[in-house]
């Protein structure tokens, strides 16, 4: 009953290029076809092969199935019934069937290699750090194959057994007969938990699970320019794969702390620098602090409060290698307070000057007021 390997089916090597897969299916497809091959099998044969032919001509399935066999992990709990996802599609009954089965856990081989799962590790980083990246090394705790039974389970001198309850497939079938004909309900094997294998004597070391928690430093080269939220995928450091699949991968997810001075937009820093009145009003030439160091801005006279000031390429480098942004000051011109007899008197002088007198705008407001609520 079970599901034979695509590659197989096509008579192709598992490194096989699509052209080798194409070629291999026009062949086949040709021999078996049902208007050629008048074969009892021949139907039977022709679709296995347009089914490997699909799973194999398609990057994303081809990915998919080298990394989980005939299991497909989107159709787990699929033994309760039809799925939705296959159902109310416009297809017959037949190929609603065909669909269970394709989806359904008859092609799961828990002795196929599969990919070990990823990890995710969350690194906090300084605002500089984030900027200009850096090389550290990080300590994971992963799971690991087991070194004194390699990964087996089993005591160093002992084997694992087939199930003898699934016969070595982790799955049970219950069958059940409907109005549509005859249901078969697969269930997880519960003698084996899956694994298809029975282990009389369990290796002390790891219980019998094969894998064992190890700590691993690993080292890590963060680019320059990453920024909150951003991952950083480290392949093949993940937990290693099961029955000689590929590990999985390591992703390093950024947290990146706030900086005093600084606000980052993407490339872009945004610093906020106070000057006083009569700066903005006379003009001067300022320092101001940049990530790579402090700049002279000129500040020209009659600056408002709010003014933007852009310092080109001071900003962050793209993480992408698309050259760095910007930095732009923003001029906060500041009010004075506790300000002192002598300085008192010479802003009521300069207000003199000016034409306005202390209190005329307060007055001319007063006014307005007035006139606004003379109905009332
Ligand atoms: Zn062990
Ligand atoms: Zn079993």
């Amino acid at each position: 009953m079970s599901k034979r390997d695509y590659y197989e089916v096509l008579g192709v090597e598992k490194n096989a290029t699509k052209e080798e897969i194409k070629k291999a299916y026009r062949k086949l497809s040709k021999k078996y076809h049902p208007d050629i091959n008048k074969a009892p099998d021949a139907a039977e044969k022709f679709k296995e092969v347009k089914e490997a032919y699909e799973a194999l001509s398609d990057d994303q399935k081809r990915a998919h199935y080298d990394q989980f066999g005939h299991t497909d992990p989107n159709s787990q709990g699929f033994g309760g019934g039809f799925g939705g996802a296959d159902f109310g599609g416009g297809f017959g009954f037949e190929d609603i069937f065909n669909s269970f089965f394709g989806g359904g856990g008859r092609r799961n081989d828990p002795n196929a290699p599969r990919q070990g799962a990823d990890l995710q590790y969350t690194m906090t980083l300084d605002f500089e750090e984030a900027v200009f990246g850096k090389e550290t090394e990080i300590t994971i705790p992963r799971e690991e194959e087991c070194d004194t039974c390699h990964g087996t389970g089993a005591k160093p001198g002992t084997k694992p057994d087939t199930c003898p309850h699934c016969h070595g497939t982790g799955q049970m079938n219950t069958e059940q007969n409907t109005p549509f004909g005859k249901i078969v309900n697969r269930r997880v094997c519960h003698y084996c938990g899956g694994t298809g294998k029975i282990i009389k004597d369990k290796c002390r070391t790891c219980g019998g699970s094969g894998k064992v928690k190890k700590r691993r430093k690993i080292a890590v080269k963060i680019p320059a320019g990453v920024d909150d939220g951003q991952q950083l995928r480290v392949a093949g450091q993940g937990e290693p794969g099961i029955n000689g699949g590929p590990a999985g991968d390591l992703y390093v997810v950024f947290h990146i702390r706030r900086h005093e001075l600084f606000e980052r937009d993407g490339d872009d820093i945004y610093c906020e620098i106070p000057i006083t009145f009569p700066q903005a009003a006379l003009g001067d030439e300022i320092e101001v602090p940049t990530l790579h160091g402090k700049v002279k801005l000129k500040i020209p006279a009659g600056t408002q409060s709010g003014t933007k000031f852009r310092l080109r390429g001071k900003g962050v480098p793209n993480v992408h290698g698309y050259g760095t942004g910007d930095q732009h000051v923003i001029a906060n011109v500041i009010t004075p307070t506790k300000l002192t007899e002598k300085q008192k008197q010479l802003l009521r002088e300069f207000a003199e000057v000016s034409g306005a007198a202390p209190d005329a705008q307060h007055r001319s407001f007063i006014d307005k007021m007035k006139k606004a609520f003379k109905g009332d």
